[in-house]
């Protein structure tokens, strides 16, 4: 056995694993994955960043091409899934179990996710059920294709009853973002209507819950929803 091999038989570290399903995230999404967009997700410096990302390569969980593209090698996808499903399901357990509320769940999650064995990830697989979404409306890898008919709450018609469906996963470590949704119940499953759109304003008036609350577009791109009955 080289010294690769036995590196990369070793379970990532809680630090690595956090890169690796953000960069699963954005290789599933389309998007570039470069060193300066992992930092600016990370809340990181690019130097730190640049440091991770070469003991990743060393030991097997990504590769980089000259021009600094990041790609997950098939054991990177592999353990950035694993850790990614174990999120989902300790999201779940914290909201059904504990009655955390919706806000905190991402943030709870995130601490535990590191450390559920093989075992627990099954019992808790056999206790919660079939699952096809974290409880932000994030798909559990393998689940991509439930997630695909929603668009962004930016491309949706105004005047048009909405659903709610998904918080994107790079908007749930966002504590005020979260607390601010909660607040006004723009949450999986509520319904919502767009009643303007002020694009020299980067911000849309969403009536939701009764209320009418203001929306930046930034964050309006991180909301999916369906047109009701649609
Ligand atoms: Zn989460
Ligand atoms: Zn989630």
């Amino acid at each position: 056995m080289t010294t690769h091999d036995e590196i990369q038989s070793q379970s990532p570290s809680p630090t690595i694993e956090d890169y690796l399903w953000l960069i699963f995230t954005l290789e599933r999404d389309g998007e570039e994955v470069i060193g300066a967009r992992l930092a600016e997700l990370l809340e990181v410096s690019p130097p730190t960043v640049t440091v991770t990302l070469k003991r990743m390569v060393r030991d097997g969980w990504v590769e980089m091409d000259p021009n600094k593209h990041i790609q997950l090698t098939r054991e990177g996808t592999e353990a950035a899934k694993t850790v990614l499903r174990r999120h989902m399901l300790v999201e779940w357990l914290l909201v059904e179990m504990l009655a955390v509320p919706w806000s905190r769940l991402h943030h709870e999650a995130h601490q535990l996710e590191h450390y559920i064995s093989d075992d627990v990830e099954e019992r808790l697989t056999k206790q919660l059920g079939e699952r096809s979404v974290c409880p932000h409306g994030n798909p559990i890898p393998g689940n991509e294709d439930f997630v695909k008919s929603w668009g962004t709450l930016l491309d949706a018609p105004l005047d048009t009853p909405l659903i709610i469906r998904r918080i994107h996963e790079h908007a749930e470590s966002r504590m005020s973002l979260m607390s601010f949704l909660e607040e006004y119940h723009i949450l999986p499953g509520s319904q919502a209507m767009i009643r303007e759109k002020l694009p020299f304003n980067d911000t849309l008036s969403l009536e939701v819950n009764d209320q009418t609350v203001v929306l930046g577009y930034r964050n309006a791109r991180q909301i999916y929803v369906e047109v009701a009955g649609g």
